[in-house]
């Protein structure tokens, strides 16, 4: 089989494209294959659910990965979706398994412990423990060990940027030693910039510069051992900038709809707020008390509230259907987890100048694509496309009769 490398640049955006067009590797991409200049994602634009969609074909509400944390209020820091089984129905990687296809994934969300031949998961030792000791037991076996002699997989490894170094040194070693036949990489240094600098500037491009030159060093090093494979680029999100952060839960606390200790530790709750930073669920015991919340929030007109979905609207979203409400915050605005302090952002400035959670139709904030190789049309401009269409794309082209994909697959094969 010819293989095949699916590369997620976190956070690239469609409004990134007068910087990375003219970087040489995309420049090159964008001639000889096939470019989708606004890839539209899904709701919420988290990097978890996204992740899962690009892997499925399917939206939050039918593959379950509606977050990228787990709703435990109870922890001072809750879990992450890290685990593959948490996934709901076919994707990708239990397609491939199925057909006996091998696989690799690098720091792919919501892949640990998946049927996966060659994996490092995006995972990360919470409480000051090994790197290397946390991972080796969720990746695939021997795999860590392996690594650790081929490229000097080192404890340094969950900090930007060394471990997108590290990403690619492994994809081109793991190729090299076993030429699995497709390839999942996630390469997080854009969103990383974009966090902390805001989504525009000059941090930003030179994080894009470096990732362009380390993926023509992979593909250099690629095509040392083939040049018959193809690669689909594409991103999960673009950010907004922001500044103000709004705290639903505070505003909850203060009508006693939830009680939380001085810390903003939530003790016990009848409605909360679970932040998806753009955009934010609320879960309440029932629809009663979730309608008289809906009725106090569209009273209280609170800064930097965008839209406000009712419990109706919120199965047209495709998110989690347990949810009762959910609501968007303005560009500017993100909402916080904590019930502690104002509901108003003036008086919570961001610690992040960059975020994203947002309507996947918000302007200024798509994601992009780009796709090349021997299977792909060349030279195609694709002005939009939407990202529910990626997993049924790679399916028609790998014939891997991946299950409940809800679209076609796009137009790009030859
Ligand atoms: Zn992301």
């Amino acid at each position: 089989m010819r293989p095949l490398f699916i590369i997620s640049l976190d956070a690239l955006g469609d409004t990134d494209e007068a910087v990375y067009k003219d970087i040489p590797f995309f420049k090159k991409a964008i001639e000889h294959g096939t470019w989708i200049r606004k890839f539209t994602s899904i709701y919420p634009t988290l990097t978890y659910p996204v992740h899962a969609t690009i892997v499925t074909g399917r939206y939050p509400d039918t593959h379950g990965i509606v977050n990228n944390l787990k709703l435990q209020p109870e922890k001072l820091s809750m879990d992450w979706y890290w685990d593959e089984p948490s996934l709901q129905g076919d994707s990708i990687f239990r397609a491939a398994h199925r057909r006996g296809l091998s696989t690799c994934a690098l720091c792919w969300p919501v892949s640990a412990d998946g049927p996966i031949d060659y994996n490092l998961p995006e995972i990360w030792p919470r409480s000051g423990e090994s790197y290397l000791e946390f991972i080796t037991e969720k990746s695939s076996e021997g795999y860590v060990n392996e690594l650790t002699e081929a490229i000097d997989l080192t404890d340094s490894a969950p900090t930007q940027p060394e471990i997108d170094d590290y990403i690619v040194k492994a994809a081109l070693h793991t190729f090299k030693a076993h030429k699995p036949d497709i390839t999942l990489m996630h390469i997080v240094q854009i969103d990383g910039a974009k966090h902390k600098f805001g989504p525009y500037g000059k941090e930003v491009d030179a994080a894009i510069c470096t990732v362009g030159q380390r993926l023509e060093t992979l593909f250099q090093g690629i095509d040392e051992v083939t040049t018959d494979y193809d690669v689909m680029i594409l991103s999960d999100h673009n950010q907004l900038p922001t500044h103000s952060e709004i705290r639903l839960n505070a505003w909850l606390a203060a009508m006693g709809y939830l009680q939380a200790d001085e810390d903003g530790m939530v003790a016990s709750y009848r409605a909360i707020f679970f932040s998806g930073n753009g955009s934010a669920a609320l879960y309440a015991e029932n629809d009663n008390v979730a309608a008289e919340i809906e009725m106090k929030l569209r009273e209280a007109d609170i800064a930097g509230i965008k839209t406000i979905y009712s419990t109706a609207d919120v199965p047209g979203l495709r998110v989690d259907p347990t949810a009762k409400l959910y609501v968007e915050a303005e560009a500017g605005y993100v909402f916080g987890q904590s019930a502690k302090g104002d509901v108003d952002g003036a008086s919570n400035p961001t610690h992040y100048r960059g975020n994203h959670g947002y309507h996947p139709n918000t302007a200024d904030y798509g994601a992009m694509g780009l796709f090349f190789g021997p299977s792909f049309q060349e030279g195609k401009v694709i002005e939009e496309a939407a990202l529910i269409e990626f997993a049924p794309t790679v399916d028609a082209m790998l014939a891997l009769g991946l299950e409940g994909a809800e679209t076609e697959g796009m137009d790009v094969l030859k």
